[in-house]
């Protein structure tokens, strides 16, 4: 998977260099390309905002550097034979319907007002070939940049919360590190986001419950007897009971939410 960042805080990416993100990329298996917008700027103070139209506090991001880094970057996935600068006329996505089957890629634009992520979303992203992130600083971007490139490639407006930071780069590193363990190969042993919080699978939809390792003791602290046993569906059995009170308790708007079918006869004694 290819991700590009455009940002006026590379260095803000730097942990995508570490862990599991960093290792992915040093596999081959992510290819992150970090852009400073400043470099489609060409003024002495190399200015990406300006002052609100209708009056306000705060600075808005100007849509002429965005729109040149964005029409550079794309064209920079743009095959040989279609190589060539971005005419901005919409026909190729118009065309294809499908931002996957050429070579433009998904728009991910970190925003408070955006779709709030998720692991659904997380799924969703992880199955796409080529992510360009827009993380915006000071009000945001001026409202045309998402306008434009919604028309021409497929876009996302992302929330990772109910709160407000100072900048998108954050979200960045949120959205990419839940996007990367989903892709085949990242993590050593796939069956660990299988189990895990929100995950499709036997825990749809639930929180996961607790954790334990060595020593068996510890502060005078044991463990749950049961994981002792060796009896695998008694283990099964409790690790979904713990989850179903764990949601219970933090997240019961999830148990509202959840398909009664996955449900079974134990879990509702739970
Ligand atoms: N005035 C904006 C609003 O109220 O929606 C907030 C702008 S915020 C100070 C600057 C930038 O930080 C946003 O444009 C976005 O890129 C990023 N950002 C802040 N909070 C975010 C969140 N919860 N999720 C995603 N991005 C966020």
């Amino acid at each position: 998977m290819r991700l590009d960042v455009v940002t006026i805080f590379p260095e803000y990416l730097e942990p995508l260099n570490v862990s599991l993100v960093g290792k992915a990329r040093a596999r081959g298996q992510l290819d992150v390309r970090v852009h400073d917008l400043r470099a489609w700027t060409y003024d002495r103070h190399h200015t990406v905002d300006d002052t609100p139209y209708g009056g306000g506090p705060g600075m808005v991001m100007k849509p002429e550097p965005w729109g040149e880094a964005l029409d550079e970057i794309i064209a920079s996935g743009r095959s040989a034979s279609d190589a060539g600068p971005w005419d901005g006329t919409s026909s190729e996505v118009a065309d294809s319907g499908d931002a996957d089957q050429t070579n433009l890629p998904t728009l991910v634009v970190p925003t408070p007002s955006g779709r709030p992520f998720t692991q659904e979303l997380a799924a969703e992203l992880a199955t796409k070939r080529w992510l360009v992130f827009t993380p915006a600083r000071y009000e945001g971007i001026d409202r045309r940049v998402i306008e434009e490139y919604g028309e021409r490639t497929e876009l996302h407006e992302v929330s990772i919360g109910d709160y407000v930071l100072a900048g998108g780069e954050a979200p960045v590193l949120v959205i990419v590190e839940a996007v990367a363990r989903l892709l085949p190969g990242v993590l050593g042993n796939a069956q660990s986001h299988r189990d895990d919080s929100f995950a499709p699978g036997s825990m749809s939809d639930l929180l996961e419950g607790p954790v334990y390792t060595k020593p068996p003791e510890w502060r005078g602290r044991g463990i749950p007897e049961v994981l002792l046993s060796g009896h695998h569906e008694r283990i099964a059995r409790w690790r979904r009971d713990q989850a179903l009170l764990r949601t219970r308790s933090h997240r019961p708007d999830l148990i509202e939410r959840c398909d009664p079918d996955t449900l079974d006869r134990h879990d509702l004694a739970t």
